[in-house]
């Protein structure tokens, strides 16, 4: 699944390969996938003539403001991937959505599980999609504040683990990069926020930001005429301490990766770099 770095890397991409480029016309395959109440003629007439004008993104979601106006939103969810192609490259059974650039190029939305979502809207998206309204600061943000995540944590006697794929508590943050943090904070996914000590949870809100940044930094360097999100097998995938590991070695001290299930979310750990009681400082 997308996580903050693969959706901002897909955002990068976006914002080299589309800025000013006039669209032509959509079709939507799937109508489901149009998360706003329009319906498919008026995606197509609504979305026709215009040109994108700049690509952000807030926690998983990718938003593009339009000229001369309105938004379009897009949520990859588990599955969902945006291709840059020319479009006469031949359909996959899985594309839901199609807009197309005068040029020749499209914008091609495929979603094998279908959950992923696209919106486009005339008011302020922050005001209009649901979901964005209730999200978290970003990890980069001020907002994210050690005060912020002190008092967040103090308060919640859930798992860390389930409280860092909160998205009202920090936005972006899926399953690969709260393991990952974690393990950097040596902190056990099932330890309860309330008890991590005050210097553990200020150790883990750099480490998130510091995996998140790796990711980054390792996925938004080349752009061709291809653009993919790969999720899970994407380029933060092969050099994971601990996610998707379980079994194998510890990077660091060789023990036996192990893995948990809290609130129905595969949870990856190493026993001994991660104790059982609050973070290891
Ligand atoms: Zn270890």
């Amino acid at each position: 699944m997308p996580e903050l770095p693969e959706v901002e890397t897909v955002c990068r991409g976006l914002n080299q390969l589309t800025l000013g480029r006039k669209i032509e016309g959509g079709e939507v395959l799937l109508s489901r996938t149009l998360a706003h109440p329009l319906s498919v003629t008026e995606f197509n007439d609504k979305i026709t003539g215009s040109s994108i004008q700049l690509w952000t993104r807030r926690g998983k979601y990718l938003l593009a403001r339009l000229q001369p106006t309105g938004w379009l939103g897009v949520h990859l969810r588990m599955t969902g991937q945006l291709l840059w192609l020319e479009a006469d490259k031949p359909l996959s059974v899985h594309t839901r959505l199609r807009i197309f650039f005068t040029d020749g190029q499209e914008l091609r939305f495929i979603d094998t599980r279908t959950f992923g979502k696209v919106w486009l809207v005339q008011d302020d998206p922050f005001i209009v999609m649901g979901g964005l309204q209730n999200l978290g600061p970003e990890p980069f943000g001020e907002d994210f504040s050690p005060q912020y995540f002190l008092q967040q944590c103090g308060k919640s006697r859930r798992p860390i683990k389930t409280l860092l794929l909160d998205q009202r508590v920090v936005a972006g943050i899926g399953n690969i990069y709260a393991d990952e943090a974690l393990f950097k904070g040596g902190i056990r996914p099932e330890t309860l926020s309330c008890e991590l000590p005050p210097p553990a949870v200020e150790k883990l809100r750099l480490q998130i930001q510091e995996v998140l940044q790796q990711a980054i930094a390792a996925g938004g360097t080349t752009f061709s005429d291809f653009l993919q999100v790969t999720g899970v097998n994407g380029n933060y995938g092969g050099i994971a301490w601990v996610y998707g590991r379980r079994g194998q070695p510890c990077r660091v001290c060789g023990t036996t990766i192990e893995r948990v299930k809290l609130g129905g979310r595969s949870s990856h750990f190493c026993p001994q770099c991660q104790r059982k009681t609050s973070g290891r400082i």
